[in-house]
């Protein structure tokens, strides 16, 4: 699809060809599904259900991080047309969970590229063929190792890979003169993470990725995370980076001490609400952070 189709299909969708009056009356009754929120410059984020969508909107220059799933896509291509866009540039996926890239394919013929981590590209088509689910993939069409750089309009996007983490692909997703970082799921604020070790994370080397994030961003840099706890931000600074380090350090000092007990993986578990030295991290899911340090320790 090129960009004058694009612009014809989602005005259909958007309810363009309305007159003011019948497009309030539209909204009115049809609230928008999700929420866009700016941040600074033209950059902002797009939040519905799934991963926090990060975006730059300027003119006619589009560039989004993170597809949710398809019909948020939708939904979001929808509200990038409301301001004017009439194309995407760039999708970008930080890593390939499918609630980060599973609206890859409501942008088919739409977007001019899509770009990942090559090991996210190598786990998406993984994970489609186990799940069976092939034939809804879009997949990256264009892949970076450690560092990726590019102007789109006046901004410059420069994509880096540290290291292992949550994934053995996640990237982080710098919006230069914004100042605005996408981490994706290396950061789960105040909630507890999911810790893919099937598909190459690792929790030793997540606390220095975060290290070199640190170290490589300012002071000024504003983060997206990919998830946030109840009553917790989909954004933040440096000081929440720092608390996840904790976090993911707290875990290992407390399943080391728990295995030098001789107990098992279950029973830490089972006893387990919150993890010693990290209060603050809390919802459903602390076993996946306790099985996750298992089988790091244990391999050891
Ligand atoms: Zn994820």
């Amino acid at each position: 699809m090129n960009r004058r189709t694009f612009v014809r299909n989602s005005a259909v969708l958007s309810g363009l060809s309305l007159v003011p009056s019948q497009r309030w009356l539209l909204s009115h009754f049809f609230p928008d599904a999700g929420t866009m929120t700016l941040l600074r410059n033209n950059v902002g984020i797009y939040t519905e259900r799934g991963g926090t969508i990060g975006w730059m909107i300027e003119g006619d220059s589009v560039v989004i991080v993170d597809t949710q799933f398809p019909e948020q896509s939708q939904n979001l291509i929808a509200e990038v047309e409301k301001r004017g866009g009439k194309g995407i540039d760039l999708v970008i996926n930080t890593h390939h969970h499918g609630d980060h890239s599973g609206g890859n394919i409501a942008y088919k013929g739409i977007a001019d590229r899509v770009l990942a981590h090559s090991n996210s590209k190598k786990n998406q088509m993984a994970s489609a063929k186990e799940r069976g689910n092939e034939d809804t993939q879009l997949y990256p069409d264009s892949t970076f190792d450690t560092e990726w750089s590019d102007k789109v309009g006046t901004e410059t996007v420069t994509l880096r890979y540290f290291g292992r983490g949550h994934t053995d692909g996640d990237a982080f997703i710098h919006f230069e003169n914004a100042n605005v970082v996408h981490m994706g799921d290396l950061l789960f604020n105040r909630r507890f993470p999911y810790i893919d070790m099937g598909a190459g994370a690792s929790i030793r080397s997540w606390i220095d990725v975060l290290q070199k994030a640190r170290k490589t961003f300012d002071k000024d840099t504003l983060f997206i995370f990919g998830h946030a706890g109840e009553g917790y931000p989909v954004t933040g600074n440096h000081d929440d980076l720092k608390a996840m380090q904790n976090y993911l350090r707290s875990v290992l000092k407390y399943v080391k001490k728990e295995m030098r007990k001789g107990r098992t993986m279950e029973e830490v578990a089972k006893a387990t609400e919150s993890i010693p030295g990290a209060p603050e991290w809390s919802g459903r899911g602390v076993e996946r952070s306790i099985s996750a340090a298992f089988e790091e320790l244990g391999g050891e």
